[in-house]
């Protein structure tokens, strides 16, 4: 009980665990990426064990066939294709009414904004795809967070830890590997990349027994501690491969951390700009950038997204004005009656925009319309150097 005699998740329980900090256990932000059957059993342990805040990512929405691993979805959710991040975060609200879970629908690398990793103490990957892999791994990287891996496939499952500075997904990739990653991105033409993941065969045991790691693992960082040795071993620099067929689980030591690896790169002097948020027009935002930078030319690279406003097919030779972050290209085509039907036979080129300046011909769009997602982090580049800077007015959005 607190001092007003409510209940406190966990009192009486998580407190006989000598090792147990309730209280930063309850300021803790996990961030979830992937919410089908580990990102489920992943927020279910987060929920019991009482993290206090747990943001869940995912674009994907509920199909009956995900009912028979996933613990907080229902039929009903399948049956009104709810999105999986809602009904996640939903539900586990429900397990634990003192902890607050943020969905997040749409891509972990354009649409959730890098404050949000930078927030985080630890991340958790539900994913299904090298590609999201890699691409979490960057942001982790930039971030300085350590990620928690889970795979499953059949009654086999695998858990890494990967932290900076000790190893990087990118840097254990095979060449062949890199390689099928990279033909499914940075294609000047519009690839059909979201064509993603075979599907494999998944248990909701294995399922369930690799997310209870992943959550074992994600404590052990929460209670991280440079002033005293910690009471447990921990994954860092590991792999755990649990073989269901045979009962074996093995460790593995797992660390490749190269040199000139690209994902290297750390995002370490953000700062943080309370007059900034994602809903102010691009001039807005350029002119905010040159008083707080105190320069007179300012462009934003556009990291994670390019912006299109124009597409042109071959056969016929023809143009359309889109209008859409790159990210949301291949939806709009997919969606719209005579781009899908052009897009069997025929290649379309795209014209983008990497940089944004003053010259930038549509400076009365706001920065979410051109990709930038709430609260993250613009490169900025001034005749003095590379700057971080992020839209910290969005905060409030995410309760900051
Ligand atoms: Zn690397």
């Amino acid at each position: 009980m607190d001092k007003s005699g409510h209940y406190q998740w966990g009192d009486g329980v998580y407190t006989l665990l000598s090792w147990f900090r309730q209280d930063r256990v309850k300021q803790a932000h996990v961030l979830v990426a992937g919410a089908g059957a580990l990102g489920n059993e992943v927020v279910k342990g987060l929920a019991l064990f009482g993290v206090g805040r747990i943001t869940v990512v995912d674009f994907d929405r509920i199909e009956l066939s995900n009912l028979t691993r996933s613990v907080l979805f229902r039929e009903r959710d399948a049956l009104e294709h709810r999105y999986k991040a809602e009904v996640v975060a939903e539900r586990a609200m429900e397990i634990n009414p003192q902890i607050s879970v943020t969905p997040i629908v749409g891509n972990l690398f354009s649409e959730v904004g890098f404050g949000l990793y930078r927030r985080a103490d630890v991340v958790i990957g539900c994913l299904d795809s090298r590609l999201a892999r890699y691409q979490l791994n960057q942001l982790c990287m930039r971030a300085g967070k350590t990620w928690i891996d889970g795979s499953i496939e059949n009654l086999t499952g695998v858990v890494r830890v990967y932290t900076p500075g000790i190893n990087c997904y990118e840097c254990g990739l095979s060449r062949q590997e890199f390689n099928n990653i990279m033909l499914r991105t940075g294609c000047a033409d519009v690839a059909h990349r979201q064509a993603s993941a075979g599907r494999v065969a998944t248990t909701p045991v294995s399922a369930s027994i690799i997310g209870a790691m992943q959550v074992q693992e994600a404590m052990k960082v929460i209670h991280r501690d440079d002033k005293q040795p910690a009471p447990f071993k921990t994954l860092e620099g590991k792999m755990l491969r649990y073989e269901g067929m045979t009962c074996d689980v093995n460790t593995y030591r797992f660390a490749s951390w190269k040199r000139n690896c690209p994902s290297h790169e750390r995002w370490a002097e953000v700062r943080q700009c309370g007059n900034l948020t994602c809903s102010m027009t691009v001039g807005q935002a350029l002119e905010t950038l040159r008083g707080e930078l105190n320069t007179t030319a300012v462009e934003i690279n556009m990291r994670n997204n390019q912006f299109v406003d124009v597409i042109a097919s071959d056969r016929p030779d023809r143009e359309f004005r889109v209008m859409v972050p790159d990210s949301q290209l291949q939806h709009l085509i997919d969606t719209d009656r005579e781009l899908r039907q052009l897009s069997y036979k025929t290649v379309f080129h795209k014209h983008f925009y990497e940089n944004i300046d003053q010259d930038f011909p549509y400076q009365e769009l706001t920065l979410r319309q051109v990709g930038v997602p709430p609260l993250d982090v613009l490169q900025v580049s001034t005749d003095r150097g590379l700057y971080y800077v992020e839209l910290s007015g969005d905060a409030p959005l995410y309760n900051y």
